[in-house]
């Protein structure tokens, strides 16, 4: 297992729409393993591979937030939205790829959702709660969406000037040597 950096905001391979994955092979589970370690690494409930720089439609999550709790990590692959409720629950989102920034962001309560496993068995289960955001939000990362996209212009444009000034410092610290 190895961790992988995350791209931050703004990068057009975070704007782009992902590949659906055809062969599912070793290569797929060694990816889906990275995802997973960079995922608690970071610390996240949530990763998508484009937020890797992988344009393939995989996603990983683990909401389970309890301390003592027992980790449930999903692998997700080639996800779809099959049923939306109409009920919207609103939730204060972060991304992984937008650090340090939250904005509340309503979406259905309820979505049941349609997928591949890592052995290529259709999968299909419905999620609620902080589930069903986490599921929308990183699906929406296949499709090039982010959660800013969501927001009024205004609001969006300040997170990406703060983004934009994050990844200049991040760059000249990089040219400094690792301090
Ligand atoms: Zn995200």
């Amino acid at each position: 297992m190895t961790l992988r950096p995350i791209l931050i905001h703004p990068d057009p391979r975070l704007k782009a729409k992902a590949d659906p994955v055809a062969e599912f092979d070793r290569d797929l589970a060694a990816l889906a393993d990275d995802m997973l370690e960079t995922m608690y690494d970071a610390p996240g409930i949530g990763l998508a591979a484009p937020q890797l720089g992988i344009l393939k439609r995989v996603l990983v999550m683990d909401c389970v937030k309890e301390e003592n709790a027992t980790p449930e990590p999903m692998v997700l692959i080639n996800p779809t939205v099959i049923e939306a409720s109409e009920d919207l629950n609103v939730y204060e989102e972060g991304c992984l790829s937008i650090p340090e920034q939250y904005a509340e962001v309503e979406r259905p309560a309820v979505v049941k959702v349609e997928w591949t496993d890592l052995a290529g068995k259709q999968v299909q289960q419905e999620f609620d709660g902080l589930w069903a955001t986490c599921v929308q939000h990183e699906i929406d990362h296949l499709n090039g969406k982010l959660f800013i996209d969501y927001l009024k212009p205004l609001k969006r444009q300040m997170i990406t000037r703060k983004m934009q000034k994050l990844k200049r410092e991040l760059a000249r610290e990089a040219k400094n040597g690792r301090s």
